[in-house]
């Protein structure tokens, strides 16, 4: 069977401890013999980002850009126990903030739904996506703590020197807290157009909800601005594809989504997308089975597993003991990357074989074979648990029955 071809390249980050060493099986087993992989590599690992300063990093967001694709393996994000462990120099940044700040992106978390790992939420049939505003709020704050007998105040600045005030208490009776929050109508409306383009692109409703009954200006200038852009840009366009956006408050958005089946994308600002996509991905099963994708409001893709690099069984693969990690989530982040090449290079085979990937992989589960994190949880009679790598040749003997 000749292999299919890939027109334009794909950005290819690499990344670090037992991820690593799955991303290269993964290659090797489920990509390699299939598929001529077109990829543009940077070693993302933290030896090679230590060896270029970090340039490597800047570098891979800059080519993300110049192709629009990428897809990146879990990395350390260095703590103190890592300066020893690896001699590094500066304790660098997280390469997913890097890369989140060089493309103003939004990060979409979806779930991978398979049967036997059922959901605590028995309704959610199909995947509640939650997409987290990464600018502002609570995240750039400003706090004083107020001692008895002081007021404080908003004050506000013109270019001209002139003053806006606004009281915020008077601490008369008792010291106190007080905290300052912004954000930018540029970044509302970049995440707005974020997850109105996905919305399109999965063909699902987007919910998104706020406080402004309480908050009139606040939280309102959110409601407004995804009001406006809908309207302007959107509305036409998801009228023809049968989809809708739904903005309700936060109370009655929480409410809804657990009486929810699920099949939508629900916008959360920046600490309710902290605080929900930790409670949606618990409740359905594991974080092994969670995606991740950014994507810019000008439409560039960077795919990846939402979970680490999976520390605890890299040190036991080093010691030469079995290990039982689930690869599930790096191989749709590979399959999602291969499918939006395919989509945006015009090249339907390469959707096909991403399709024939996430359906193999899912039915590997569905007939009983699964890492240790879901034979924990799973409920299916005839299951068995296996290795790392026999996982994912036994997705090669499903996906060679489709090829
Ligand atoms: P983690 O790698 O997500 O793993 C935490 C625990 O969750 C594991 O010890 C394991 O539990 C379970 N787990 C996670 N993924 C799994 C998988 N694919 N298969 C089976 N079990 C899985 O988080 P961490 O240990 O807190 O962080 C390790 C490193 O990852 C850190 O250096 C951190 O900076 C980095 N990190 C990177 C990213 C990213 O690149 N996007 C995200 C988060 C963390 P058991 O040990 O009980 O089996
Ligand atoms: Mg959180």
């Amino acid at each position: 069977m000749a292999k299919i071809i890939m027109k334009t390249p794909l950005v290819e980050m690499d990344g670090d401890e037992m991820t690593r060493i799955l991303w290269q099986w993964i290659k090797d087993i489920l990509l390699v013999p299939y598929v001529e992989l077109n990829t543009e590599y940077y070693d993302l690992g933290l030896k090679h980002r230590e060896e270029t300063k970090d340039q490597v990093t800047l570098d891979s967001a800059e080519a993300t850009k110049k192709y629009g694709v990428a897809v990146k393996c879990a990395t350390i994000t260095p703590n103190a126990a890592r300066m020893p462990e690896y001699n590094l120099t500066q304790m660098w940044k997280s390469p997913n903030g890097t890369i989140r700040a060089a493309l103003d992106g939004t990060v979409f978390r979806t779930p991978i739904i398979v049967k036997g790992i059922e959901p605590y939420i028995p309704t959610w049939t199909k995947p509640i996506t939650i997409a987290r505003h990464a600018y502002g709020d609570v995240y750039k704050n400003a706090e004083i703590r107020v001692e008895k007998g002081c007021k404080a105040e908003l004050v506000v600045t013109d270019a001209q020197g002139n003053e806006t005030r606004e009281l915020i208490h008077d601490f008369a009776k008792s010291d106190g807290i007080i905290q300052g929050l912004h954000n930018l109508d540029e970044s509302i409306a970049g995440f707005a157009r974020a997850c109105l383009n996905y919305g399109l692109d999965l063909k699902q409703d987007v919910w998104f909800a706020t406080k402004d009954t309480i908050s009139k200006k606040y939280d309102h200038r959110f409601k407004d601005i995804f009001q406006e852009i809908y309207d302007n840009e959107y509305k036409e366009r998801y009228e023809a594809a049968g989809i809708e956006y739904f903005y309700t408050l936060i109370d009655d958005a929480v409410a809804r989504v657990i009486r929810s089946e699920g099949g939508y994308i629900w916008a959360c600002k920046n600490y309710d997308g902290d605080v929900m996509s930790d409670m949606v991905s618990t409740a359905y099963g594991s974080l092994a089975m969670m995606t991740s994708v950014l994507v810019s409001p000008d439409g560039i893709y960077e795919y990846e597993a939402a979970h680490g690099t999976v520390q605890r069984h890299y040190y036991k693969y080093l010691k030469g003991e079995e290990t039982s990690t689930n690869s599930v989530a790096t191989i749709f982040a590979w399959s999602g990357a291969l499918r939006k090449r395919g989509e945006l290079d015009g090249t339907p085979e390469l959707c096909e074989f991403a399709d024939k990937l996430e359906k193999a992989t899912i039915q590997t589960i569905e007939n009983g074979i699964m890492t240790g994190d879901l034979y924990l949880i799973s409920k299916l009679e005839n299951k068995k648990k296996v290795d790392s790598k026999t996982f994912l040749e036994e997705i090669k003997v499903n996906l060679d029955k489709m090829m």
